[in-house]
Order: C-alpha cells, then sequence, then structure tokens
C-alpha cells in the first residue's frame, strides 16, 4: 500500500501551463520511448493517452507507426494538430478525457502514457485502468512511464519560471510544502494491484522522465503490461 493518498493534479492546473511552455514539454520525445521504438518494443497502431502537445505520438508516427493521442487539455491538442500539419505526419488528435477512452470504439495494438498515470487521482486510477482494458486488443502492451516514490520534489523556483500566470501556480501551490503533498508518486506495488485482474506484467524498470526544468531527468518507473 503507498502511505499517501493521491489527490489527482486539477485540470486547471495543466491548462495553466499549456498558456506557455509546459515544464514536460520538451520539444522532443522522451528518451524511454525512442529507446523502446528502437528496441522495437512498440508495435502495430498505437494511442497515445495524455498526449500533451504530441512530441511521443509524432515521434512514432514518423516511425511509421498509425497514431491516435488524446488529452483533456484543447490548446494541447490544437498544438499537436499544428506539429502533426508541419511535420506532414498523418496522426488523429482528439480531445477527450482518458475516463472516457471507451467511446473511442476501437482498438490498438499498444497504448503508451508518458507522465499522464501518475497525475490521476487514486480513485481515477481503477476507472482508468477499466477504460485502458477497453482500447487495446487481447495481446497488445499498455507501456507507461511515471513518477515512482523516488521522485525528488522540484524546485519550486525552478518551476515556477513556466508558469505565465505565477499567481494561478500560487493558488495550486501557496508553498513548498504544498508541492510536496502534490507532486504525484506512483509505487511498484500500486502497479502491481491495479493490474492484478486480466493483465500481464511483463515488467517495471526504474527509467528517466526528461523535463525541462531538470536537465538529468527525474526518476521514474517505466512499465509494460499486456492485456491477457
Ligand atoms: N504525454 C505528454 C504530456 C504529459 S503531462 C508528454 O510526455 O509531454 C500529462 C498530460 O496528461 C497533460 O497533457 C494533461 O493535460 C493530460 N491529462 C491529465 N489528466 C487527463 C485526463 N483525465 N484525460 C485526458 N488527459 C489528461
Amino acid at each position: 500500500m503507498h502511505e499517501q493518498k493521491e489527490e489527482g493534479i486539477p485540470m486547471d492546473l495543466f491548462e495553466s501551463f499549456y498558456q506557455g511552455e509546459a515544464p514536460w514539454d520538451i520539444g522532443r520525445p522522451q528518451k524511454e520511448y525512442v529507446l523502446l521504438e528502437q528496441a522495437g518494443e512498440i508495435v502495430g497502431s498505437v494511442l497515445d493517452v495524455g498526449c500533451g502537445t504530441g512530441e511521443n505520438a509524432l515521434y512514432l508516427a514518423e516511425h511509421g507507426h498509425e497514431v491516435w493521442g488524446i488529452d483533456f487539455i484543447p490548446a494541447a491538442i490544437q498544438k499537436a494538430r499544428e506539429k502533426a500539419e508541419q511535420r506532414h505526419l498523418a496522426t488523429t488528435f482528439l480531445v477527450l478525457n482518458v475516463l472516457e477512452l471507451h467511446t473511442l470504439e476501437r482498438t490498438f495494438d499498444t497504448v503508451i502514457d508518458s507522465g499522464l498515470f501518475h497525475s490521476l487521482s487514486d480513485g481515477e486510477r481503477p476507472l482508468f485502468v477499466d477504460n485502458l482494458a477497453a482500447v487495446i486488443r487481447r495481446g497488445g502492451t499498455y507501456f507507461m512511464l511515471c513518477f515512482s516514490e523516488l521522485t525528488p520534489v522540484p524546485d519550486f523556483n525552478k518551476l515556477k519560471e513556466f508558469m505565465p500566470d505565477l499567481n494561478k501556480l500560487k493558488e495550486f501551490m501557496p508553498d513548498m510544502n504544498k508541492l510536496k503533498d502534490f507532486m504525484p508518486k506512483v509505487t511498484q506495488v500500486e502497479i502491481k494491484e491495479l493490474f492484478q485482474d486480466g493483465w500481464h506484467i511483463n515488467y517495471i524498470r526504474q527509467a528517466t522522465l526528461e523535463a525541462r526544468f531538470e536537465p538529468g531527468g527525474l526518476h521514474g518507473w517505466l512499465s509494460s503490461i499486456s492485456k491477457e
């Protein structure tokens, strides 16, 4: 059991970050996803859940995958569509909540997640897993890159550089202590509990999440989980 209850990152906060350059939006795919693609682990059609401005999705489209990306922030999806057009990449980007994935009414061979799962609240996580089961084919694989209990709390001063409306950030995180509560953390035990029925965990590995405020990247878990 993880000791601390995760409240989830509010949608308003994502909206505010996307008015500027979001701190996680590094302008290139996450290294872990480049390595997975190079290793041949990403197969067939791909759905990117919480795709943001689409760098991971666009990278996989460039490498020949049929790719869809969904995110609940319209500004992020708009940026993703603009990039796809500029790069002449055929992709489908939609505004959608991951708790309503089942409404897509189709399945994919692979689902990728870079920083989405850890932003969901404890209550939302099982619902997300049910939705995931609806959009992934049997034998298909879900890759999840998330913050871990070992991820350090980022420096508030570094983070605030990425927030155009500083008052908004203060609303959510009036001080460093609040930021500590706010930082999502996922344990391997939690991953194993959530995916125990109907899924096979291929691995949970130590991984790095790249971020604009942390040049060396942040500690995380990369999980590969297949639907039985
Ligand atoms: N995958 C992107 C963005 C990571 S940040 C990248 O690697 O750059 C997490 C993303 O998940 C944000 O874009 C946020 O808007 C999206 N998100 C969070 N909760 C969501 C939900 N319930 N439904 C859809 N998108 C969500």
